[in-house]
C-alpha cells in the first residue's frame, strides 16, 4: 500500500511536496496510527527552506513533521495501546552508542549529538496519513481532547523547562511566587499556562498589543504586558525565555528575584551584538542574588507525560483558542506561511 506523505529533500529550498510512499515500514515500531494532526513550528519552516535537516541512511527525502496525533489501528498485546487509543510520538530516539545520558533514557539530553529526530534528523516524521511508533516512544493523549492532544509535543518542551527550573531551584528553600515568560507564541503561552497550574503570579511580555496573544493571556488569569521587559516589572522568581532575542535575554537577568532561575528556550541566528552591556555588572548581580540562568532543549518521555496531564487539566476553550489555525494536507504551504494573528497552526490529516 501506499499513502500520500509530506516530503522534502534536506538541504534542498523549496523541495517539499505532497507525494505517494510506500506504507510506514514495521522497523519504526509495531504500533500502527492513522495520523489525526501534525503541528508545525519553526523547525518545519527551516527544513522547508533547506537550512536544516537530515534523510534517513540512504534515503534523499525526508517525512516532514515532529508534533504527531495518531489513532491507534494496531498495536501487539501487552504493549500498554489498543486501537482506538490517541497517541502521541516521540520525537528523539538516543545515540546508537550510547552516551550516559542516552544509556539512562534521557536523550533529551544527549552528549554526543549523534541522536536522532523523527522529522528532521535521520527519520522520518510523521506528516504521513499512517504513521508507526514503537510503544516504549509512545505516549497516549487524553481521548477528551480529540485533536488538541497534537499540543502534546510543544507542551513536553515546556514541562522540561519548568521541570529542570524546579529541580534547579530545589537546591535551596524555594518557594517561587512569580513567574515572566517572554514570547507569547505556543511555548511561551503553554509556559505560561504551566505557571498558573502551579498557582504563580504570571506575567507574559510580548511585543503586540492586540490579535489573539493579549486575549489568551487574560483568559489564562495571567497579566499581560507590551514592549519593554522594564513593562513587565522585577523581582521574578522564575523566567522562562521563549524568543532568543540576546538582547531580550541578557535584559530579563536583570529582572529575576534573588535565588531566581531562568530558562532559556528560545533561539535566534547568530549575529546580534548587544550595543551597551555591562557584564560586570551582570556578573555581579548573579552572583550576589544567587540567580541561575540555564538552556534547555527537547524532552524526554516523562516531560511528555508531564505535558499531556497539563493539556488534560486545562480549559478545553482556551486550548481550541490556541491553535487559530487547522490546514488539511492538500493545502500544506498555507500552514507554513506566517500571518498575523497566528498562534500554532496545524495540519490536521483526518479528524479525531
Ligand atoms: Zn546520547
Amino acid at each position: 500500500m501506499t499513502m500520500r506523505a509530506l516530503t522534502v529533500r534536506p538541504l534542498m529550498p523549496n523541495s517539499a511536496a505532497v507525494v505517494e510512499v510506500p506504507d510506514p515500514d514495521e522497523a519504526d515500531g509495531s504500533i500502527l496510527c492513522e495520523t489525526i494532526a501534525v503541528g508545525v513550528d519553526g523547525t518545519d519552516n527551516e527544513i522547508v527552506e533547506g537550512k536544516y535537516g537530515e534523510p534517513p541512511a540512504g534515503r534523499q527525502e525526508l517525512i516532514l513533521g515532529h508534533e504527531s496525533l495518531g489513532r491507534v489501528l494496531e498495536a501487539p498485546p501487552g504493549s500498554g495501546f489498543a486501537p482506538g487509543d490517541l497517541v502521541v510520538g516521540v520525537v528523539r530516539r538516543p545515540d546508537p552508542f550510547p552516551c550516559e545520558s542516552c544509556a539512562v533514557g534521557e536523550w533529551d539530553m544527549c552528549r554526543n549529538g549523534l541522536y536522532t529526530e523523527r522529522g528532521i534528523k535521520g527519520r522520518d516524521g510523521y506528516i504521513s496519513e499512517r504513521f508507526r511508533i514503537e510503544p516504549e516512544f509512545a505516549v497516549k493523549a487524553d481521548p477528551a481532547l480529540g485533536r488538541l492532544g497534537v499540543l502534546t509535543e510543544p507542551s513536553s518542551v515546556v514541562a522540561k523547562a519548568w521541570e529542570h527550573v524546579e529541580r534547579i531551584g530545589s537546591r535551596a528553600r524555594w518557594e517561587p511566587r512569580r513567574a515572566l515568560v517572554t514570547g507569547a507564541g505556543p511555548l511561551g503561552l503553554l509556559g505560561a499556562l504551566f505557571g498558573m497550574q502551579r498557582a504563580l503570579d504570571v506575567h507574559v511580555l510580548d511585543v503586540v498589543a492586540t490579535g489573539p496573544k493579549p486575549d489568551l493571556v487574560n483568559k489564562l488569569g495571567a497579566t499581560y504586558h507590551e514592549g519593554s521587559v522594564d513593562a513587565a516589572g522585577d523581582g521574578f522568581d522564575v523566567v522562562v525565555e521563549c524568543t532568543g532575542v540576546g538582547p531580550l535575554v541578557l535584559h530579563a537577568i536583570e529582572h529575576l528575584a534573588p535565588d531566581g532561575v531562568m530558562c532559556l528556550t528560545g533561539i535566534s541566528p547568530a549575529g546580534r551584538t548587544a550595543p551597551t552591556l555591562d557584564v560586570d555588572a551582570l556578573n555581579k548581580q548573579m552572583v550576589l542574588n544567587n540567580n541561575v540562568v540555564f538552556g534547555s532543549v527537547n524532552a524526554g518521555l516523562r516531560h511528555y507525560q508531564q505535558g499531556a496531564l497539563a493539556l488534560s487539566r486545562a480549559d478545553r476553550s482556551w486550548l481550541e483558542a490556541l491553535v487559530t489555525r487547522w490546514v488539511p494536507l492538500e493545502r500544506w504551504p498555507e500552514a507554513l506561511e506566517r500571518r498575523e494573528d497566528d498562534v500554532k497552526t496545524v495540519i490536521e490529516i483526518v479528524a479525531a
